[in-house]
Formats: structure tokens, sequence, C-alpha cells
């Protein structure tokens, strides 16, 4: 790990992100290897994306096949990838129409347009926002209009107007921001960066009344709390709330660039119309390949049920664990997106996981995330616990 050799092959990059210090070179199920062959367990999945692991034979003979026949043709043009990826997508998520992106980011910068415009049909002359503070959306320019991190949006304002921010699980700072401007309210069912948090059942329910209620659109954004993650396919779906529309992408290309906005009809039908929205890449037969393969992958090895299995049993360790270790204050998550809440900082601690071989993450408030591959076993959770035990000591 470490080093100077990274330093000097990375000179002509644009130091912007904080790497860790370690050079991944190749994967094996829930295991990385670094250029000079060290094993890390990971509990990372590259930011959530990597729900099926590496080196999936299926899923990697699959994507060659597709890379040998035809990577990319423009949305000009139909292949029935995108038609099959997009039923799939459906069909696991309730929703009626998707439009693929290539990005979570680029994936809310299309719900927020479809919202805008369905308000825009209507003539309603509604055009706010409400978004939730300590939410996260991404870092393009609509997507860090509603990522609720003054942070994150002060030096790049003024950005989209019209975007109030809420406070997270707490329905009367919801209802308080609520006109008849608002078009629609942004939210993540569990907030990931912002330090996991999961949403209370009342509040998913009560923003869904407010919605239904005063015709504003209802947006989840499932970037990272989707694809099995919290032990139903989208995370939404365990709150008997069903949203207008909703984000996805991290996991459901395991790796392959590929997000999506969803929709159901109703907002189809007054919103988005040809012209309205556009991208070149988005969608393409490889990214479609991929969409494909996973939720073939997911159902025939039964991911949504393995997670429900093995989530409590990474919460119960975890749990355990916070009541013998000083450094730990709090878990809180669900299934396989769970946060410890440290008292030492995260950086000291990372840099021990990384001697350890166990990849983690942080977030916001001092937070040690872990968002394993979804195939984990409870094996792969002993084997964490006892690596962190050592590293926390
Ligand atoms: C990662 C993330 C995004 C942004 O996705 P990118 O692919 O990085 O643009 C949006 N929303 C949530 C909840 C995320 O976790």
């Amino acid at each position: 790990m470490v080093n100077e050799n990274i330093r000097s092959a990375e000179e002509n990059l644009l130091h912007i992100y904080n790497r860790f210090p370690v050079a991944l070179d190749h994967g094996e199920g829930v295991y990385l290897y670094d250029s000079e062959g060290k094993q890390y367990l990971d509990f990372a999945a590259g930011i959530g994306v990597t729900g099926l692991g590496y080196h999936n034979k299926e899923l990697d003979d699959a994507l060659k096949a597709q890379i040998d026949r035809l990577c990319h043709i423009s949305n000009l043009y139909y292949h029935e990838n995108c038609g099959k990826a997009a039923k799939a997508l459906a069909a696991a998520s309730g929703m009626d129409r998707v439009f693929f992106t290539n990005s979570g980011a680029e994936a809310i910068e299309g719900a927020l347009k479809t919202a805008r415009k369905y308000a825009w049909e209507k003539r309603s002359g509604r055009y706010e926002m409400i978004a939730m503070n300590h939410s996260f959306h991404g870092r393009t320019v609509g997507a860090v209009s509603v990522t609720g991190h003054p942070e994150y949006r002060e030096p790049f304002e003024p950005l989209f107007p019209g975007v109030h921010f809420a406070d997270y699980n707490d329905l009367d700072s919801v209802k308080a921001l609520v006109s008849e401007k608002t078009c629609a309210i942004i939210l993540e069912p569990l907030q990931g960066e912002g330090g996991i948090h999961p949403a209370k059942q009342e509040f998913m329910e009560g923003i869904r009344k407010i919605c239904t209620e005063q015709d504003i659109l209802m947006i989840c954004d499932e970037v990272q709390c989707g694809m099995g993650r919290t032990g139903t396919m989208f995370a939404w779906q365990d709150y008997g709330v069903r949203p207008d529309i909703m984000t996805m992408a991290k996991a459901i290309g395991n790796g392959i660039p590929v997000g999506a906005f969803a929709m159901t009809e109703q907002v189809a039908g007054h919103s988005l119309k040809p012209g309205d929205h556009g991208t070149t890449y988005g969608g393409n037969p490889l990214a479609c390949m991929a969409v494909c393969k996973v939720l073939e992958i997911f159902e025939k090895e039964n991911i949504v049920e393995h997670v429900k299995a093995v989530g409590p049993y990474l919460s119960a360790r975890l749990d355990e664990l916070t009541e013998k270790t000083d450094c730990i204050l709090e878990r809180r998550g669900k299934g396989l997106m769970q946060g410890l809440v440290l008292t030492k900082p995260f950086a000291e601690v990372n840099l021990r996981a990384l001697e350890e071989g166990l990849l983690v993450l942080p977030a916001e408030g001092n937070v040690l995330r872990l968002l394993p591959p979804l195939i984990i076993e409870e094996k792969h959770v002993d084997e964490m616990i006892e690596k962190l035990e050592k590293i926390l000591a």
C-alpha cells in the first residue's frame, strides 16, 4: 500500500479527491487485492456499487459478449437491451416508465426536470422544491441545489432557485415549508452520506399524504439505499408508500456506469415529452446488458432474501461490538447499510483498517459506514468484526 509511486503516477490528475493510500488491482468475490497482492475484505463495495462483488463470472461473460457485439448506438436507435432493462427495472420497482442515465447525479437532474415539467404542463405555477438537511444527491448543479450541506452549495451559488430545506424525520418542519408553489419533495428513504439515518415510518407516510393531497410529487432517491441494500429491492418498498418519481444508480450496473430515473404512468403522461431531455450515452447496449444481467442474477440467487437474512446478523454483531467498545457511541442502519458513530477520528481508524486489510467508508458526523457487497455471508461478517475489534482496540 502507501506510497510515493501513487503520488507521481497521479501528478496530472486534478487533485480533489482525498484518496486513501492504497492502489487496488483486482477483486474476487468480497475481496479486493492491491498491486502488491495484499488482500482486503471489502465493506465499501465501491461506495455501494458492487452489490454482486467482484468477478461474477455470469455477469462478466455477458458483458464481454456484449462488447464483442455492440457497445453504443446513441438513443436515435432502439436496442433490445434497453427495452429489456427498463422492463426489468419497472417490474422490480413497481414504477411504470424508466429513463436511463450515466450516473446518480444525472438521474437526479432528470427527476428534477420531470417535476418542473409536470408543474409546467399543468400550468400550476409550482416550481419550488423541499429537500432535506444532511441529504446528498450528487455533485452536478441541480443535484447540489437539493443537497442539504451548505458547504457543498455556497461556493456555487446562485443555484437552482426555490429549494427549501426541512429536517429529516421531522414532518412538521416539512409542513412548515409546503406552499401552493411547491412542486416536489425529494428525500432518501435512508440517508447515506449524511450519516446513515433511516426514515421513520410516519415520516414517509406523512410526506406521501402531503404530496397526494396537494398534487406535489414525491421523489425518492434510491441511488445508495436501493437495489436490495436494506432488505427490500428499493428502500421505499418497506414503508408501503410509493413515490411518484425515483432515482437509481450505483448498484444497478455493478460497476458499469449506469443510472436511471423512473416514474408512474400518471407523471409520465404529464411531464417530459420528446425533445425535453436526452443523453448520448445513457442506456447504451453495454450499460443495459449490465442492468439486465444484474437483475437476472438478483432473482436467480435470491439476493434480496439473502440481505434480509444476513442483515440482522450484521446488526447483531455490530451491536455487540458497540456495547463493548468505548470509541463506538451508536450503531444505526438497516440491512447491509450500517453506520457506527465513532469518538476517534475516522481518518485514523481508516488507516488502521487498511493495515488490517479491511475497506470501510466514512459518512457525516464521524460515522464509519459499512456498505459490503450484498453477497457477504455470516463468516465475512465475523471476519470483519474480528478486524474491527483489533482496529478499534
Ligand atoms: C452517490 C449518490 C448520488 C450521486 O451519484 P453519482 O453516480 O455519484 O452521481 C446521488 N444520491 C445518492 C443518495 C447517492 O448516494
